[in-house]
Parts: C-alpha cells; structure tokens; sequence
C-alpha cells in the first residue's frame, strides 16, 4: 500500500493543505487495499465515506509525506471502527459464579477456546474456574474437553449421559455455586450451518444459565461468512463480545473490522495457535496496522513515541540509573516489541533491517519465543517478578505449570533477563538517553 501512495503523492510536498482530488485518489488506493484484507464492501464504503471530510482540508506536515499522513488519518479512523480505546478490555465476571456462554459454528474454535480462557482466568486473574461442554452430539467433544481442562489445570464438570444442553448448564451452575468457582465457562455445540435448532438450543442454555458474558466465536479465515455468522447469532441471542479464532492464519485483519462494524460488538481476543496459550487480548491499533500493511520509519518513529509513554521511559530510566532492571521491566520490553508489530513489523521498519534479523534468528529469538516469555512472566507473582532471586525451584516449578512449559524454558527467561540487566546496568543512564533519541523522542 505505502508503494502505490507514494507514487499517487509524488510532488504533492510544499502544499499547504490535503486537497479533494489528492484525497480522493488515495482513497481509492485504500479502499482496494482494504478489500484485499477482506473486509465487507459495504463496511469499506461506509468508512471511505466516513474518513474523506477527516482528510480534506487537513494542513500537510511539513515533515511528514502527505501520503504518511493519509496513512495516519485512515489508520487511526480504522482503530476508531475496531472499537480504539473505547471498548471494554477483558471479560466482565464480577458476579459470582459468572457464567461464560460460548457460541458458534462447528469448527470455528470453541472448545479450544474455552481452554484458552480457562488458562488465562486461572493464570493471570487467579480464578477458581470450572468448565462444561454442553455438546451431547459429538460424542468425543465432552472428552476432548475434559482433556483440555487437565492440560490447564482446570475442573470440568462430570459427564453425564443423556443430558440434554439446556439440564447440562443448569447442573453446571449449580456445581459452580456449590463448588465456590468464580466462573464457569459453557462450550456449547455448534452445527456446521446456521440453523433454527443451534439458535434455539443455545437461546434456551442462555435463559437458564443468564450468562455475565455471552462469547461469540469465529473463524477470522472465514472472512465474510463470519460475518453472516455474526449477524443471525446476534440477532437470536444477546452477545456481549466476539473471539475470533485463527489469527496466526493468512487473514489480513478485515474479517475483525466488518464484524465490529456489523454487530457493534466489543472484540474481546483473537486466537493465534492450537495451543492453550493462543490467545491474545484484541488490540484495535495492532489489528489496524496489519490491515493497512503499512512499513516505513515515519511509522516507527510515530509508534515508538507514542507507545514508549514518557511515564513508563521516565521509571525505567530512574530504575536503571540505579543499576535495577526486574522481570516487570523485561515484560514492559516484550510488551512494547509486541505493540510495534512484533520483531517482524519492527525489523520491516528499520534501515538495516536485515543484519539485525539475521543476529535475532542466531539467538533463536522470534515472535513466538517473546510472547511465551512473556507468559511465562506473567505467571509469576509480582513479588517474584521484582525480585527474581526469589525464584527457587518449587516456584519455578509452579510458573512452569502455570505457563504451560517445561522448567528449563523458565530458565531461558531468567537467563536472558540477567543477560539485559547487566548490558542495561552497563549502559546506564546515557545510554538510555541515546536509545530515546534513537526513538525520535
Ligand atoms: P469447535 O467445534 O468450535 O469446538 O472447534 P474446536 O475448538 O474443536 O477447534 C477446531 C479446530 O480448530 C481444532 O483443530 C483447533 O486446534 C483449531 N483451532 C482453534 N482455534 C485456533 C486458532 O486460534 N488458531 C489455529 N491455527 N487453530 C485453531
Ligand atoms: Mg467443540
């Protein structure tokens, strides 16, 4: 995308405003851009429409290109339609037990993810979490979550034949209040089309199990269909999120952007592997990036400004001054690569790219290790996190169990996070000046 506009914006530095026809003729690169990522065409419409008065008129930066800059207008107006800041990060599961009704298509991920949130309810918010499947069609669905509970250290609730969905979810809320569970997650079956008998079935679980937050899951590979999906779903019950699963797929993000625009609906996380550990909190800004494809420095420069907020420099730099750099600061460093786009979108961006990769792929280091690191920090406890010695090999053990590894991976982590705090030590406080002025801060 960023080749096609440069050439549309060639000559266009000097002006002082974003005329209608320059406008005009990038949309239209946006908007083929757009449907190649698969977003619905009256979704595309609506947004060209919503965005042209934004960009007309807009006074051209003089350090900054003026196709950068409709980059920058179309790519914060996507983050806006992808719910920007203003959706509600997370589920809501105050009430207890609070119930989470899973729905959707046959296929489309629910058992594996009601896997995925159980892990991360029980990991990351310490809840005490029960799951059930309510599918009595597929007879191995009940066993293959059982199984899954096992693998992430969760219960699930007894299998009784010849239940039907509607009796399984009542006994389920009543092991859970019986059992003192904070949440009790619901997989319920799906069929491979939308029809009356699923809707009906998954309207009746819902009025008996008055669930905190009704989940709908779809396959982002699906693009357009997933979208129907999310249309009738929404109609027949009252949906309070969306998960879409498949995310580490092909998919260019579109399917993310019509169903937000379609249903209204919050997304709430994406899917990104088989693995229980696939699953990431929705990021509009993320999603919007990989939607528009975008890769050059500008972009670098805008992103690591923004997202290395003063606050959190301004406490490392204080922090490592002092000589202290703890597992939180290390996961504050995951977390940002991650915003970034991740080492790829971050190599993608920098002049010299490609020796710097080369160097990454020697130490092994790709996005996939980061973000199991960064799991595995996250298990820990906050005390342990500032103060790593405290790590003696029964807490380890526990943080392994929690993240889903082996031991030795946590010792990966701690290895490396001893190897930056003696280079951030060596640097100090100068060099952490120079790396914010390399930032463009
Ligand atoms: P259900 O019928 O809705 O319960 O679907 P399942 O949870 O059984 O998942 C169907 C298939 O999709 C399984 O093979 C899963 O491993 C796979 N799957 C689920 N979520 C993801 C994901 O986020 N990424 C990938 N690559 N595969 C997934
Ligand atoms: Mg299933």
């Amino acid at each position: 995308l960023t080749d096609r506009l440069s050439g549309v914006f060639e000559g266009l530095t000097g002006k002082g405003a974003l005329s209608e026809k320059d406008v005009s003729s990038a949309l239209r690169e946006i908007r083929v851009a757009l449907l190649e990522a698969d977003v619905a065409l009256d979704v595309v419409k609506k947004f060209i429409e919503e965005i042209k008065p934004k960009a007309v008129g807009e006074s051209v930066i003089r350090s900054v290109k003026p196709g950068q800059q409709v980059i920058k207008i179309v790519n914060d107006g996507l983050v806006e339609m992808l719910g920007g800041n203003e959706d509600a990060k997370g589920l809501r599961i105050d009430n207890i037990p609070a119930v989470i009704m899973m729905a959707g298509l046959q296929g489309s991920g629910k058992t594996t993810t009601t896997g995925k949130l159980a892990r991360r309810l029980k990991t990351q918010e310490r809840k005490k979490v029960l799951i059930a499947s309510l599918d009595v069609y597929r007879p191995a669905a009940m066993q293959q979550l059982k199984i899954l509970a096992e693998q992430v250290g969760v219960d699930a609730l007894p299998i009784v034949e010849g239940q039907l969905p509607a009796d399984i979810a009542k006994r389920a809320v009543n092991a859970a209040k019986l059992g003192g569970y904070d949440v009790v997650i619901l997989d319920t079956a799906g069929r491979t089309t939308l029809d009356e008998q699923m809707m009906s079935e998954a309207a009746r679980v819902a009025e008996i199990s008055n669930p905190a937050e009704t989940i709908l899951v779809a396959d982002a590979l699906t693009g357009q269909d997933a979208v129907e999906t999310a249309r009738r779903f929404n109609e027949r019950l009252k949906l309070t999120g969306l998960i879409l699963t498949r995310m580490d797929g092909d998919g260019r993000g579109g399917a993310a952007l019509s169903m937000r625009a379609v249903t209204g609906l919050p997304i709430k996380f994406l899917g990104t592997g088989e693995k229980s550990d696939g699953l990431e909190v929705f990021d509009a800004h993320r999603i919007a990036g990989r939607i528009l494809g975008q890769g050059d420095v500008v972009s670098l420069v805008e992103k690591a400004a923004a997202e290395m907020d003063e606050e959190k420099t301004k406490r490392m730099a204080e922090k490592m001054a002092k000589g202290v750099f703890d597992l939180d600061d290390l996961a504050e460093q995951f977390k940002q690569m991650e915003r970034m786009g991740g080492l790829g979108g971050l190599m993608g961006m920098m002049p010299g790219a490609k020796k710097a990769k080369q160097a990454m792929d020697a130490q092994g280091l790709d996005d996939r290790v980061m973000k199991r690191q960064h799991g595995i920090i996250m298990s820990m406890t906050a005390k342990e996190r500032a103060k790593p010695a405290l790590l003696n090999a029964s807490r380890k053990k526990r943080i392994a169990a929690g993240a889903g590894v082996h031991v030795s991976e946590v010792n990966k982590v701690l290895k490396m996070h001893q190897q930056m705090a003696g280079m951030m030590k060596k640097m100090g406080k100068g060099g952490m000046k120079q790396m914010a002025k390399a930032m463009g801060a």
